[in-house]
């Protein structure tokens, strides 16, 4: 089994179009940025970022954010990918964290969080780190021969959706499953020794298991090189961070494109 995760900045076509002779064999894995905050300024629920201490920025999901990151994932991004794959013939069933008991999360209750120079503590935070993955709803769907497409939000332990970071999904998805290979799809070549030159992809690169990420990447590519170390971790054996806007991505990155983590 492959497990794909398509970036939100990615053409759609092309990732579904590329997964047509691996029903069955792959699981595709998406988040949706870009449409959430579009939904939310339609909505007029405001997009606010929390900052840690320690400088790392993520989505403000306060109760209203996450009913529009349900609404985005579930309602929009989700039923676009599967008219893609529907249109390039590819079997697919989409499916949350809530279905099939697929992802378990523990909401985080207190964070601090770096508001005009101060730490103060958010309590109204809906996001939160993966406890589990109950992959058997995914093993019924690819024995059947579908393509399932899995989205934040998880379950959270008191029964609420908890919002959660769709590479970390994959890995953890890839990791419960015993995949053979996760696959980011990113809008940039893959990982950058310089964030501003995209001549400077880098073949490899070493991720040590207690250690920090290496090349101080930002935002999106450093939760990348997160999810892949967890990857790495729950013994899939190939993780690579890959273009996702080239004509046939998915093969690209099975013939060794973008960067191999290790
Ligand atoms: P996605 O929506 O595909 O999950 P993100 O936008 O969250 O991805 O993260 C990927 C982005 O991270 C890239 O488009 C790039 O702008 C940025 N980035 C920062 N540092 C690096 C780096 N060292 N190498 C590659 N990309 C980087």
């Amino acid at each position: 089994v492959t497990v794909v995760k398509c970036g939100g900045a990615v053409p759609h076509e092309p990732v579904c179009a590329d997964l047509a002779g691996l029903a069955g064999r792959v699981v595709l894995v998406h988040g949706g940025g870009p449409e959430v905050d579009g939904l939310a300024g339609e909505l007029g629920v405001p997009a606010r970022t929390l900052v840690s201490p320690s400088g790392v920025t993520s989505r403000h999901t306060d109760p209203a954010m996450l009913e529009v990151v349900t609404l985005a994932l579930a309602g929009r991004v989700k039923p676009r990918l599967l008219r893609a794959l529907a249109a390039a013939g590819v079997p697919a069933a989409g499916l949350t964290g809530l279905d099939g008991g697929l992802l378990r999360a523990r909401r985080k209750p207190a964070q601090r969080t770096v508001r005009d120079g101060r730490t103060v503590l958010v309590r109204d935070d809906h996001s939160g780190r993966l406890t589990g993955v109950r992959p058997r709803v995914l093993r019924v769907l690819l024995d059947a021969g579908f393509v399932p497409v899995v989205s934040p939000p998880a379950l959270g332990e008191d029964g609420a959706p908890v919002n959660v970071d769709a590479d970390r999904v994959a890995a953890a998805v890839a990791g419960a499953l015993g995949a053979e290979r996760l696959v980011l799809l990113t809008s940039a070549p893959g990982l950058l020794r310089d964030a501003a030159d995209e001549t400077t992809v880098l073949d490899r690169c070493a991720l040590a298991p207690g250690g920090p990420v290496p090349y101080a990447a930002s935002g999106g590519m450093h939760r990348k090189l997160i999810a892949s170390r967890e990857a790495l971790l729950a013994g899939v054996p190939r993780v690579s961070v890959c273009d996702g806007r080239v004509p046939r991505p998915v093969t690209a990155a099975l013939h060794g494109a973008g960067t191999t983590l290790e």
